[in-house]
């Protein structure tokens, strides 16, 4: 408790002394809840039931088998799934306690504030400096080209790449190395200050040693950022988050603090996936 970030949503501060045995975690509040969700494409019914907490300023890794469900929970929380004819989700999910799927939603504003990272580094065809500014531009973030200058500085400083392309900002994005494509679309979603980051496998596509670096910057970005990974590795799963779900055919078998899931879980079928017995 005396540790929390100022800036957290923490319940009760009045009672902080007296609530000095309670577990951090326990006085943080939600930034994401999901109740009873359902999808389904077409016939194939891909998540069932999943009720998960998400807390604020933490990383959730989200692991399992393929094919159980993890990229399509990962697509209800910004609603990309809405692009999929076919799918159909029920249930709730709310950030900040407003529930994402109603009607007044602005689906934009949506994505501004929850972003996305995907598998493999997709730059624009555009400019180190368009490929960042790009979201500013559009959402209207900075009255003027010094600041939309600082905006662009600030995001490549944070995702550790300025140092790497600063006399190169108006060269292609696509013309940096895979890792440092995967740092530049980093920089580009925390351009519109998102709360929240979801990171599809986003080392999937990397060498070992650009795998550390965006570890390293995941670590320093949950300061300001709430961050949902969906990873098939187990070791970053463990370095890099503090809570884990394991999910299976649809459904969430286990959701925890990562140390716990891994040292000692409670479900067998956790057990059985992370010591390789199947995946
Ligand atoms: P994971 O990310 O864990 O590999 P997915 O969320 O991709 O799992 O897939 C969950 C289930 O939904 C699978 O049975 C998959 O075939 C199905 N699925 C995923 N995307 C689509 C889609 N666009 N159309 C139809 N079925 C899909």
């Amino acid at each position: 408790m005396k540790n929390a970030g100022k800036d957290m949503n923490i319940i009760n501060v009045f009672e902080e002394d007296r609530m000095d045995n309670v577990p951090e975690e326990e006085l943080v509040k939600p930034i994401i809840q999901t109740k009873d969700v359902n999808v389904y494409y077409g016939d194939t019914h891909a998540l069932m039931g999943i009720d998960l907490d998400i807390s604020p300023k933490r990383v959730t890794a989200l692991i399992g088998p393929s094919g159980c469900g993890k990229s399509t929970f990962l697509r209800c929380i910004n609603r990309m799934n809405d692009t999929i004819p076919t799918c159909r989700m029920t249930g709730t999910i709310t950030l900040d306690g407003e529930n994402i799927y109603d009607k007044k939603i602005d689906v934009v504003q949506l994505r501004a504030r929850v972003g996305m990272v995907f598998q493999k580094p997709n730059p624009f065809p555009k400019s180190i400096y368009d490929n960042v500014a790009y979201g500013p531009r559009i959402h209207g973030l900075a009255a003027s080209s010094t600041d939309l200058d600082e905006i662009v500085f600030n995001s490549l400083q944070r995702s550790g790449l300025w140092n790497e392309v600063k006399d190169r900002l108006d060269t292609p994005g696509t013309a940096l190395s895979g890792g440092q494509q995967q740092r530049l679309c980093i920089a580009r979603t925390i351009a519109i200050n998102p709360e929240v980051i979801l990171m599809d496998e986003p080392c999937s596509a990397l060498d070992p040693i650009a795998t550390a670096i965006v570890e390293e910057l995941i670590t320093e970005l949950k300061e300001r950022f709430t961050i949902i990974i969906v990873t098939h590795s187990m070791q970053q799963a463990a370095r890099v988050s503090e809570q884990t779900a394991f999910f299976h055919l649809g459904k969430i078998m286990e959701f925890g603090d990562t140390s716990e899931i891994f040292t000692n879980p409670k479900v067998g079928k956790t057990k059985d996936y992370i010591t390789g017995r199947f995946g």
